[in-house]
C-alpha cells in the first residue's frame, strides 16, 4: 500500500441526474487533477460513475466523457442508493489504496476530500464527512433526519450524527467489508461497528444544483426501517415490554373485578368491554407488524439474491 500518495477512487451512484452530472464530472476531475499535481495522490486515481438504471440520459451523457480516470458501471436496473453506492464499492476493492463515495449532486463538499486523504495517511482507516448544518434541507427534512439519528442512537446503533454516505474508507476497510453478505446492508451504521481507527470532516452541505432529490418521504422511511430493523431487534423488545405491561394491568384489573362483584357495585358499562378489545386489537396489530417486519427481512436474506446486476463496465 501506498501511503504517501494513495491511489484513490471516488465513487458516485448516479440516478437520474442529466441536470447536473456533467457538471459534477468536471468539478470532480477538476479537483482530482490538483490533488494529483499536488502529489497528493497517485496519478492512477480515478472516478467511478454507477449509472444506477437511470432512465434519462444520464448513461450516454457520461459515455460522451469517457477519459483513463474515468470507469462507468452502468447497472441493469434501479437498485436505490446504497446498492449502487455497494456495486461501485464491490468494484474498486482491492484496486485502490483508499476511496470515497459522494453522491453525484455534489450537495457535499469535494473540497474537504483532500483533508479526508490526509487523515488516511495520518492512519485513519475511515473518515466520515459530517455536515455542520443543514440550512439547505427543508424544515421537514431536518426534523425527520434528527428524529431518526436520535432513534437509532436509542436503539443502540452506531450512527455518526449528521453524516451521510460521504466517506473515506481505506482498501483494508473494503476487503473486510465484502464479507458481509446481508441483504439488508446499512452502510451508515456498518461502517462505524467495524470499529477501525475513523476520524472526520466537518462542512457545509450545499443546496443540489439542479435536479431534485431521489430520495423522497417513502424512500427515506424505507431507509430507516432497513437500518433499524438490520441492526437491533429493540422493536421487538418494546413489544414484549407492552405485552407484559398490559398483562400487569389486566392482573390488576382482574383483582378489581373481583372487588367489583364481591362489594356488589357491578355497574354494567360498554365502555369497560369496548375499550380494552381496541387497545389491545391495536397493540397485536401492531406487534404483529413489526414481527413481520423481521420475518419478510428473514426472507430476504435466506434467499441471498445479489444485490444489483451490472449490464455493462466502461473502462
Ligand atoms: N441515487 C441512486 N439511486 C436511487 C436514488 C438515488 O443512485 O435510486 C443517487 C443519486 O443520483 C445521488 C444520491 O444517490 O447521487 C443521493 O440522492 P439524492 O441527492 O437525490 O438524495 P438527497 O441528497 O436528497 O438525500
Ligand atoms: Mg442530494
Amino acid at each position: 500500500m501506498n501511503n504517501s500518495q494513495p491511489l484513490l477512487a471516488l465513487v458516485v451512484p448516479c440516478y437520474n441526474e442529466q441536470e447536473v452530472i456533467l457538471e459534477s464530472l468536471s468539478a470532480l476531475r477538476a479537483l482530482l487533477k490538483t490533488m494529483m499535481s499536488q502529489k497528493q495522490i497517485s496519478s492512477n486515481s480515478y472516478i467511478v460513475l454507477v449509472d444506477d438504471g437511470s432512465t434519462d440520459n444520464t448513461y450516454s451523457l457520461l459515455q460522451t466523457r469517457r477519459d483513463k480516470n474515468t470507469r462507468i458501471i452502468k447497472l441493469a436496473h434501479n437498485v436505490g442508493h446504497q446498492a449502487a453506492l455497494l456495486a461501485g464499492l464491490h468494484y474498486v476493492t482491492d484496486k485502490v489504496d483508499c476511496c470515497i463515495s459522494i453522491d453525484a449532486d455534489l450537495q457535499d463538499d469535494i473540497e474537504v476530500m483532500s483533508e479526508m486523504v490526509r487523515h488516511f495517511c495520518n492512519g485513519k482507516q475511515i473518515v466520515y464527512g459530517v455536515r455542520s448544518n443543514r440550512d439547505s434541507d427543508t424544515l421537514f427534512k431536518k426534523g425527520t433526519a434528527s428524529l431518526f439519528y436520535q432513534l437509532m442512537q436509542q436503539m443502540g446503533v452506531p450512527i455518526i450524527d449528521n453524516h451521510a454516505d460521504f466517506r473515506l474508507v481505506s482498501n483494508t476497510v473494503l476487503k473486510e467489508f465484502s464479507k458481509y453478505k446481508e441483504v439488508n446492508l446499512f452502510l451508515r451504521g456498518i461502517f462505524p461497528q467495524m470499529g477501525y481507527p475513523s476520524s472526520s470532516v466537518t462542512y457545509s452541505r450545499k443546496k443540489r444544483n439542479g435536479g431534485e432529490s431521489k430520495y423522497p418521504l417513502w424512500k427515506m422511511m424505507k431507509l430507516a426501517a432497513n437500518g433499524i430493523t438490520s441492526f437491533t431487534n429493540y422493536p421487538l423488545k418494546i413489544i414484549t415490554n407492552v405485552g407484559m405491561i398490559v398483562f400487569a394491568g389486566s392482573l390488576l384489573a382482574a383483582l378489581w373485578v373481583v372487588y367489583v362483584v364481591i362489594a356488589d357495585k357491578n355497574v354494567p358499562g360498554w365502555a369497560s368491554i369496548t375499550l380494552p378489545i381496541y387497545f389491545l386489537g391495536g397493540i397485536q396489530l401492531l406487534s404483529l407488524g413489526i414481527i413481520g417486519e423481521y420475518i419478510s427481512r428473514i426472507y430476504l436474506e435466506t434467499k441471498q439474491r445479489p444485490f444489483y446486476h451490472i449490464e455493462e463496465i466502461v473502462e
